[in-house]
């Protein structure tokens, strides 16, 4: 009560609502939609001018979705899915965009969303038994729960590197990329990064620009996308039985329904390894070459070596500059390890005489200057530098909302100081009614999210309501749950190849960050029979008051 008094006082009346939302994309929609059908008072807060989270800042050349778009879908409701149809097998951002503003109209959700308002604070309040949410723009909210929305992949990371502010050029973030677009025409740009937001700009940039130069770090796979229309295939299996096709994608490792291989590699000859290994190439699809090829490739080294060969030999077959190829191929971490890319004319592009690539292990960056960038041996004069350098994945975006004050006071940050603790990946201990979409501990940005975001959202608006029904008011994990939610998380995380990599799935993107992997790596159909197992054992590991 003291909080709210203050708060009221210093910024006006707060708004009251059952649960307040952070986020107003894939995740904050659905939870809006779901949360009013349940009878609840809700709003949604999000720093973006619109919907679309991810879809909304992301616009950079070439920007699309690597998991096919029939699978990267709502399928909550059978009859949105039927008024809607993807004009591509990988749509674009300005498609994904329209698609999420059509569900908005459509579940008239914007009247509930406050755009443009970020927000900075929240703090539990032990009295009343409600958050206090507090904004950069307009009222706080107070709410009885408080769920984070925000996003794995929406914190940009800041440049690493010295004299940014010194370039006297253009200087864009794929991550925040302008609306109104950028002429690159006849212009020299250079593209620092090469993950997937880079791979699939670079070769748009290259036909713009006059001269592209691409600083890498660590190379990464890239795989042919062959986009077009939805492949027959699947569409097929989709239309023939939509609820078979959505369930199994809900209880696949991955979140697309693809069956599990059983045979392993060894078991093979290897005429017949590299036969399944050209189809997958063939079909273009990320889940299909990280799941379908043999049963130990994510599991086992030298199973996963293989796979890694055979990339390696599409690359060099790619490009034409030997060096060039070499500098392109991954050899410091196991496939799947790190998120792969979907190569369109990525690896081609390589052999236009407009493009130089600049092994970053070989003449690491000195400085950016006024007129471009420098290495050890060299100097490049610049008009635009392109940031592709990804995010402070999993955790940015809820750090940055500082404190997130729970029981007694005490900050998510001080107890996240070793690395993030979580319960399911949904909830922490100490911090009543409070919630994370795809947070650290789910399967998250190992899955395809539309389908860890429909799951996570379902449970928890779903205990929300039962909660409610029952006459409780807090819900909080134990300490014991969590802990034992970290150790199966561990577990879990030995059976993969994972720990044999350092990629923003485990922090080492990120200067200074406590390295650890923080998505669960036991799959998407296994994480929802815990967490349904949980909710069947009588809320499992959680105190209700
Ligand atoms: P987001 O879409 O990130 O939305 C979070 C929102 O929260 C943002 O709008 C942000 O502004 C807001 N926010 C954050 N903090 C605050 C705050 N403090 N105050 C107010 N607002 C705040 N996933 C796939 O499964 N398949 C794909 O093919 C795929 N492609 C991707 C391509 C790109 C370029 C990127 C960046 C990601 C991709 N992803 C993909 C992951 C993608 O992020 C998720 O699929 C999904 O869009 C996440 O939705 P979300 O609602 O959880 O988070």
């Amino acid at each position: 009560a003291m909080v709210a008094t203050r708060a009221s006082n210093e910024r006006g009346a707060a708004q009251e609502v059952d649960v307040a939302v952070v986020g107003a994309g894939f995740a904050g929609l659905y939870l809006l939609h779901r949360l009013r059908k349940a009878g609840f008072k809700a709003v949604a807060l999000d720093e973006a001018g619109d919907v679309g989270g991810t879809w909304y800042w992301n616009r950079y050349p070439g920007a699309r979705c690597d998991i096919q778009t029939i699978d990267y879908s709502y399928t909550f409701d059978p009859e949105l899915e039927t008024a809607w149809t993807w004009s591509e097998k990988y749509a674009t951002q300005p498609e994904i965009l329209r698609y999420l503003g059509f569900v908005a109209d459509r579940y008239d959700l914007r009247r509930d969303i406050r755009f443009k308002t970020k927000v900075t604070e929240a703090r539990w309040d032990e009295g009343s038994e409600r958050w206090l949410i507090t904004t950069d723009n307009g009222a706080p909210v107070s709410c009885r729960h408080y769920i984070m929305a925000t996003g794995c992949l929406s914190a940009p990371k800041p440049p690493e590197i010295e004299g940014v502010k010194d370039f006297k050029g253009e200087v864009y973030f794929t991550g925040r990329w302008p609306h109104d677009g950028v002429n690159l025409k006849d212009k020299r740009v250079a593209v620092i990064g090469t993950g997937s937001s880079a791979v699939q700009s670079i070769p748009l940039i290259a036909e713009q620009a006059a001269h592209l130069t691409v600083f890498q770090r660590t190379p990464n796979f890239a795989l042919p996308a062959h986009n077009g229309p939805a492949p027959s295939d699947r569409m097929s299996l989709l239309q023939s039985d939509r609820a078979a096709y959505r369930e199994q994608a809900r209880q696949s490792m991955a979140g697309v329904p693809y069956p599990q291989q059983t045979v392993v590699s060894w078991q093979l000859s290897d005429a017949e390894r590299r036969e399944r290994f050209e189809r997958a190439w063939a079909a273009g699809d990320l889940v299909h070459i990280l799941t379908q090829l043999w049963a130990d490739q994510a599991v086992d080294v030298d199973g996963n070596k293989i796979v890694q060969d055979l990339i390696r030999e599409k690359i060099r077959a790619a490009v034409r500059d030997p060096e060039t190829a070499a500098a392109l191929m991954p050899d410091d971490h196991p496939f799947g390890a790190k998120r792969p890319c979907l190569d369109t004319n990525y690896y081609a592009t390589y052999n236009r005489p407009n493009v130089t690539l600049v092994n970053l292990r070989q003449e690491p960056i000195k400085a950016i200057t006024a007129n471009g960038i420098s290495t050890n041996g060299r100097s490049f004069d610049l008009d635009v530098i392109v940031f592709a350098t990804g995010f402070d994945a999993m955790t940015g975006a809820i750090r940055a909302v500082h404190p997130i004050a729970g029981r007694g006071g005490k900050s998510l940050s001080d107890v996240w100081a070793q690395g993030p603790q979580t319960y399911l990946g949904l909830t922490v201990e100490g911090f009543p009614n409070f919630f994370m979409i795809t947070g650290p501990g789910s399967p998250s940005v190992l899955s395809n999210m539309a389908v860890s975001i429909e799951q996570h959202v379902d449970w928890v608006v779903d205990r929300l309501a039962a909660l409610r029904d029952a006459g409780f008011s807090t819900m909080e994990p134990t300490e014991t749950a969590q802990a034992g939610w970290g150790r199966h998380m561990a577990d879990c995380s030995m059976l993969t190849l994972h720990r044999l990599a350092n990629t923003w799935y485990t922090g080492a993107n990120v200067p200074g960050k406590v390295q650890g992997l923080m998505p669960y790596t036991g799959g998407v159909g296994p994480y929802r029979s815990i967490c349904d197992e949980v909710v069947r054992s009588g809320m499992l590991g959680f105190k209700l008051t």
